[in-house]
């Protein structure tokens, strides 16, 4: 067996070095771009424009009105570990510029064509410099503006694999865009210029934090946004948040930003998702821009090498100053989903299968349908439907932003038809009765126990040898929400109370009904607590139907008792329970104006 001689240990040759460094610092095209753009801001840009062309890998341009640099310092800006910002080890523990690291220039020139052109204020004329794969190619005197230009072409010339790794160009330049909306963002105060192909993507003037985030946002969903302001525990909290009407499904519309720096942060996300817990549909996600401000030593912006990511120190308080400042915003805007006639792409869809499973499907129950339930009050002998209109004013506990409603009617026995100032409003039967008696049930249990009805004949109920296993697990959550039951035989249970607030259907039924919904496949509520499954379920099978006939008093009670809801526009699953149509959208239908 031959043994290959050992390669002596020697020093790589510096192009080499700086082609594996360069790895590090610049992964695709847009991490030239933010490099780019943070040198410009550092350097004090008031404006800074960006040109791309396929996807940067044919283009890359940046020019700001910045400070510039000396012609005596350029061709030194393109050597590792040469900058301007730091002159010591001691100076990283406070940081003040985007980089410091004195990498970027050198890591992009070793596998680019770099060019750089700039003129300090003071001087008369620019410098210019080309360094391509590591090789200077030309340095001399140019004609150029104040400021500096660098334009990087070629990217990834000299290494094929790199290339290779790149995603399509439409992937690409989608990441360049969102690299230089991130920093729009953490700079309201320049101007940003991003063309691709010469064609404009992005304008944004000087403007204040809100402005450029809604318009980062962009118009359509900037209408449905509101602010957020707190001071927290941990954090100062600044943001922009959509509405519930526009979640997403994706969560391309969240932004982040710690101390000024935009990063990515699972922990906020959650955050905000945590503070829109049954507005919208667990399988949406807000829109949401947010700017934290925490004490430096509060937070660790090194655990990232493109520092993308933090870590705070105190991240459970973090989370909760987050959770609660959204939370306040939300419950201070009326938050009334806007229909027009046409919902438009961004429209969420109806979701929901618990939602589905009644419209339509249950037989009507008998007229009127709320009177036996004793939850909404009772309505005997109210007027019917037809009866004169009644005016609804909310009680001074309403929910902040609830509309004042004149009651109408009943739509299709499933909507409540009402007027508010000159628009029509239109409320979800079955979407509202649930809100309601959701809060209940969580209210209840969160007091220290559920109220509990006794049956005065407890029904046996047969649930099946597969649930009957079932309901050891289930015991305490059932207890807990007023359901006592006992077991009877291999697959029945004998059922001693039900929830007070679901004496009006069948109890047997309702039973079966909710074991269904927690036995089977938890579907988009998978991460939520038991007693709260429970709640919803017993909450969506003791609520009126879509196909419920209900009585004028009844509808009057329904809105009532859902004015006083702590979340009256959405019920658990996220569904609007209220709509409003602009009285001016109506003139239209009807060319009343143009
Ligand atoms: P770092 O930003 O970490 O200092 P870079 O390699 O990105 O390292 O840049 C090296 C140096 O070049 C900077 O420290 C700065 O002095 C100078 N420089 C780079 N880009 C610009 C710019 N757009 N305007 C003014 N100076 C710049
Ligand atoms: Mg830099």
């Amino acid at each position: 067996m031959t043994v290959a001689p050992r390669p002596a240990i020697q020093v790589l040759p510096q192009t080499a070095a700086e082609r594996i460094a360069a790895g590090e610092v610049v992964e695709r095209p847009a991490s030239v771009v933010k490099e780019l753009i943070e040198n410009s801001l550092d350097a004090g840009a008031r404006r800074i424009t960006v040109e791309i062309e396929a996807a940067g890998r044919a283009l890359i341009r940046i020019t700001d009105d910045g400070a510039g640099i000396p012609a005596a310092e350029l061709s030194l800006a393109f050597e590792r570990f040469a900058t301007s910002k730091i002159r010591a080890a001691s100076d990283l523990t406070h940081i003040r510029t985007y980089g410091f690291r004195g990498e970027a220039l050198p890591s992009i020139a070793a596998v680019a064509r770099v060019t750089v052109v700039t003129r300090p204020r003071e001087e008369q004329a620019a410098a210019r410099i080309t360094v391509a794969g590591g090789r200077r190619e030309a340095v001399g005197s140019a004609s150029g503006a104040e400021g500096t230009t660098v334009t990087v072409e070629d990217l990834f010339f000299n290494t094929p694999a790199r290339r290779g790794f790149l995603k399509s160009d439409a992937r690409e330049t989608a990441v360049i865009i969102e690299t230089v909306e991130a920093a729009a963002l953490a700079a309201p105060e320049v101007a940003f210029h991003l063309t691709d192909g010469g064609r404009e993507v992005l304008w944004a003037p000087p403007e204040s934090f809100a402005a450029r985030a809604r318009r980062i946002l962009g118009a359509g969903l900037a209408e449905h946004t509101l602010e957020v302001a707190a001071a927290g525990a941990a954090a100062e909290i600044l943001g922009i948040v959509g509405m519930p009407q526009i979640a997403q499904p994706r969560r391309t519309h969240q932004w982040f930003l710690v101390n000024g720096r935009p990063i990515r942060s699972p922990l906020l996300a959650r955050a905000v998702g945590q503070a829109f817990h049954t507005l919208i549909p667990d399988d949406r996600h807000p829109a949401a821009v947010i700017s934290l401000r925490v004490t430096p030593a509060e937070v660790d912006v090194n655990i990232h090498p493109r520092k993308a990511e933090v870590r705070f120190v105190h991240d459970r308080t973090v989370f909760d100053d987050v959770v609660r400042a959204v939370r306040r915003g939300l419950h201070e805007t009326p938050l009334v989903h806007a229909v027009t006639a046409d919902p438009g792409p961004s429209a969420p869809r109806a979701a929901g299968r618990d939602v589905l499973s009644h419209a339509g499907g249950a037989p009507a129950a008998p007229y009127p349908a709320l009177d036996t339930t004793g939850t909404l009050g009772n309505a005997a002998g109210g007027a019917g439907i037809g009866e004169p209109e009644v005016l609804w004013r909310p009680r001074a506990s309403a929910a902040p932003g609830w509309p004042v409603i004149r009651l109408i009617g009943q739509l299709a026995l499933t909507y409540i038809v009402g007027e508010s100032g000159g628009d029509l409003i239109l409320v979800d039967q079955h979407a509202a009765h649930e809100r309601v008696l959701y809060e209940r049930l969580i209210a209840r249990h969160e007091a220290g126990g559920a109220q509990a009805q006794g049956l005065v004949t407890p029904g046996v109920v047969d649930v099946g040898p597969a649930h009957a296993a079932l309901l050891a697990d289930l015991e305490p959550a059932l207890r807990a929400l007023g359901f006592e039951v006992e077991p009877f035989g291999p697959s029945g249970v004998r059922l001693l109370s039900v929830p007070a607030i679901a004496t009006a259907r069948a109890p047997g039924e309702l039973f079966r009904a909710c074991l269904e919904d927690l036995g089977g496949d938890p579907g988009p509520h998978a991460g939520r607590a038991l007693e709260e499954r429970l709640a919803i379920a017993t909450a969506c099978h003791t609520a009126v139907r879509a196909g419920d006939r209900l009585t004028m008093p009844t509808m009057e009670a329904l809105l009532d008792d859902l004015a006083q809801t702590r979340d009256p526009f959405s019920c658990f699953h996220g569904r609007p329970t209220i709509v409003r149509m602009r009285g001016r959208e109506l003139e239209r239908w009807f060319y009343r104006k143009t």
